[in-house]
């Protein structure tokens, strides 16, 4: 769970639970290759999402198709992201959408 942070000039607020500091030896940098449909991040949703579809609803933009597929219910576990051997950043695509659709509800 949580957001990197690319500075440290972040508040530490009220919901902070934690925060994790790492070493650059220690974070592992990948890079994104095509979903190759092998369905781990549907396994790996522990609320039976289907992660891929939102994250490829909500790379294109697709806000509403995305709330469709209960994006807004996503609890943000990054269990999803984790297990993707395409390192997709599905999490963060799927907090995108959520913020799209938050907003768009607040405009109407
Ligand atoms: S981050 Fe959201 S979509 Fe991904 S596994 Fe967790 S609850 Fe499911
Ligand atoms: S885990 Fe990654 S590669 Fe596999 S279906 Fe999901 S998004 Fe595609």
């Amino acid at each position: 769970m949580g957001q990197a942070q690319a500075e440290q000039q972040v508040p530490v607020i009220k919901s902070t639970s934690g925060i994790l500091v790492m070493k650059k030896s220690d974070v592992e940098y990948t890079k994104q290759s095509p979903c190759i449909r092998c369905a781990r991040c549907v396994d790996a949703c522990p609320i039976h999402l289907l992660p891929t579809n939102i994250g490829r609803l909500a790379e294109r933009g697709m806000w509403t198709e995305a709330e469709k597929f209960h994006a807004l219910d996503c609890i943000e576990c990054g269990c999803c992201a984790y297990e993707c051997p395409a390192h997709i950043p599905l999490t963060q695509l799927i907090r995108l959408a959520k913020n799209h659709i938050i907003a768009s509800r607040k405009n109407k």
